[in-house]
């Protein structure tokens, strides 16, 4: 298992991407990493190890974004390092992702002949180019997240993020995830202590996300 948190609102991102994952380090963990977005500028860091090792990493760092995504990796595919942590990106995709993606050589296959270039070990990696060559198709999140429903095989739980785009888009099946709307943005995470620090306003099912 590993945890997700995704953030967008009134309020800066990254904190509240940490304690979110901080409250989900029970769960188990090899690595972390965090994406924010500002300015339609991308700001990623992943550390192995601990979560306080990203935190270290970011100390001494002005994270600005009211756009985020976090996640505390159990690696399944590829080791636990810098490069196969989350979040991971191909094209114009950002995304976390808690699970497994059971057919992801075949895709992966298909993927290398339309041109994709692949920096990780990751079955997570695969799925970001997936949504990324349909989100070109569709100029549309939520179409391309139920069009790789239909491809993908396997559990999963994604937290996405497009360039030139501050929605947070979530998708799940098989893997845990709740949506959460507070006064101050809304939420996604693994599990409720990640956000119930800023609302316990949850829903168990509606998991794409308006802009604020
Ligand atoms: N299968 C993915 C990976 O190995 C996600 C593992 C997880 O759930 O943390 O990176």
């Amino acid at each position: 298992m590993c945890g997700i948190v995704g953030f967008t609102g009134r309020q800066q991102a990254a904190p509240i991407l940490l304690n979110g994952l901080s409250k989900l380090e029970y769960r188990g963990y090899d690595s972390a990493g965090i994406t924010t977005i500002e300015n339609n500028h991308l700001f990623t860091k992943k550390a192995k190890g601990r979560l306080q090792n990203l935190k270290d990493l970011l100390k001494d760092e002005n994270i600005l974004g009211h756009v985020g995504i976090g996640h505390t990796r159990w690696a399944t595919h590829g080791e636990a390092n810098n490069i196969n942590a989350h979040p991971h990106k191909n094209g114009k995709v950002t995304l976390v992702h808690n699970g497994i993606i059971e057919n992801y050589i075949e895709i992966k296959k298909d993927l290398k002949k339309e041109g994709y270039k692949f920096t990780s070990e990751t079955d997570t990696e695969v799925a970001a180019a997936l949504l990324d060559e349909l989100y070109k198709k569709n100029n549309d999140m939520v179409k391309s997240l139920h069009e790789a429903s239909k491809i993908i095989r396997g559990s999963y739980a994604f937290v996405v993020l497009i360039d030139g785009d501050d929605s947070i888009y979530a998708s799940r099946c098989a893997s845990p995830m709740i949506a959460a709307i507070g006064d101050d943005g809304f939420y996604v995470a693994s599990d409720v202590p990640a956000i119930l620090a800023y609302t316990n306003t949850v829903s168990y099912t509606h998991l794409t996300l308006p802009t604020t």
